[in-house]
């Protein structure tokens, strides 16, 4: 049975096909659409016949990620023509460019917080999704945001992108924070593949040192508040797995001080040369040390003691950090 990716792969296919037949039938110069209209066909009859996803060279199966961008593909990644290949790397630079573009300044100062993080893609492009912005009407709250896409490529990036999106817009609505976490996983879930979804924690900070976490199936998030340190762990279950998902909502005061880290699993699971995991108990006891650090430095040297545990060992995932510290 065909899966429900190859489903929707189908019904896009076939809804672009009608609109380039109504383009075809107004438009006088259409050599061009013609040939297009033939390569959906030739798709579609590859679905018909069970071909779809392989490569014609070497048979073996391309990659998803990149079926869902560009369900016209007939090659796998190895398989390209010099000319295909040199496209390809040219928009996935440009699509980095884009992806850092939507970041946000790296080290910010806002109504008593210190906030830094840093941003690791593993290829060229991220699944993170990394984000800060201050509430836009009257309040002086600011909202952090850090997520993880499923899978990695491009196709996480463009993921990556319209939570960035979704967010960006809802900030502005007033909605509680349980409220708006619930509607932009309702909106995630309608507009994403099937079988991808999201990981996030997203806080919102107020100006008097208040703060409440949201959970979305994302790692713990460490607060390190009166010489202890608290884990903030999953209210709910990642965006996009379920449309009504319910997200509750925790809250703390953080005090002068204190400091509350943020991180993406590509940090917790490095891993060494000999295997071993980086884990989460050598971030907290490392944050618990070096507690009376700016941000900025806390955020370093967590990256200083990740490369040294590593000693050399290539990274498997993105890597996402942000230190939000109380300095007010
Ligand atoms: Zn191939």
């Amino acid at each position: 049975m065909a899966d429900v990716q190859d489903v929707f792969l189908q019904s896009q296919l076939l809804e672009r096909r009608q609109k380039l037949e109504t383009a075809l039938a107004s438009s006088r110069r259409n050599d061009s659409l013609r040939d297009l209209l033939n390569e959906v066909d030739s798709a579609l009859e590859r679905m018909r016949a069970g071909t779809f996803g392989i490569c014609e060279t070497c048979h073996e199966t391309i990659e998803k990620d990149r079926l869902i961008t560009d369900p016209l593909v007939r090659y796998c990644l190895d398989h390209l023509t010099e000319s295909q290949r040199r496209a390809l790397e040219q928009d996935l630079e440009l699509a980095s460019q884009l992806q850092r573009g939507l970041l946000p300044r790296e080290h910010l100062a806002y109504a008593g917080w210190d906030i830094s993080y840093h941003y690791r893609p593993l290829g060229l492009v991220s699944g993170d999704y990394c984000d800060v912005v201050p509430h836009q009407n009257e309040s002086e709250d600011v909202y952090f945001a850090l997520g993880d896409v499923s899978g990695k490529g491009v196709a996480a990036c463009m993921l990556m992108s319209q939570l960035h999106a979704i967010f960006r817009t809802l900030v502005t609505s007033g909605l509680t924070l349980q409220a708006l976490v619930e509607r932009a996983g309702r909106v995630f879930c309608q507009s994403t593949v099937s079988s991808l979804f999201a990981t996030l924690v997203l806080v919102r900070a107020g100006q008097a040192g208040e703060i409440e976490v949201c959970n979305a199936g994302h790692c713990p998030a460490l607060l390190f508040q009166g010489g202890k340190l608290v884990e903030l762990g999953a209210t709910g279950v990642p965006l996009g797995l379920f449309c009504e998902g319910v997200y509750p909502t925790e809250k703390a005061e953080m005090a002068c001080g204190d400091t509350l880290l943020l991180y993406t699993d590509g940090a917790t699971e490095a891993r060494s040369a000999n295997e071993a995991e980086y884990g989460v108990q050598r971030l907290k006891e490392l944050i618990a040390s070096r507690h009376g650090l700016s941000a900025r430095a806390l955020v370093a040297a967590c990256m200083e003691d990740l490369d040294e545990f590593r000693a050399g060992a290539p990274l498997l995932d993105d890597l996402t950090l942000m230190a939000i510290r109380r300095v007010a």
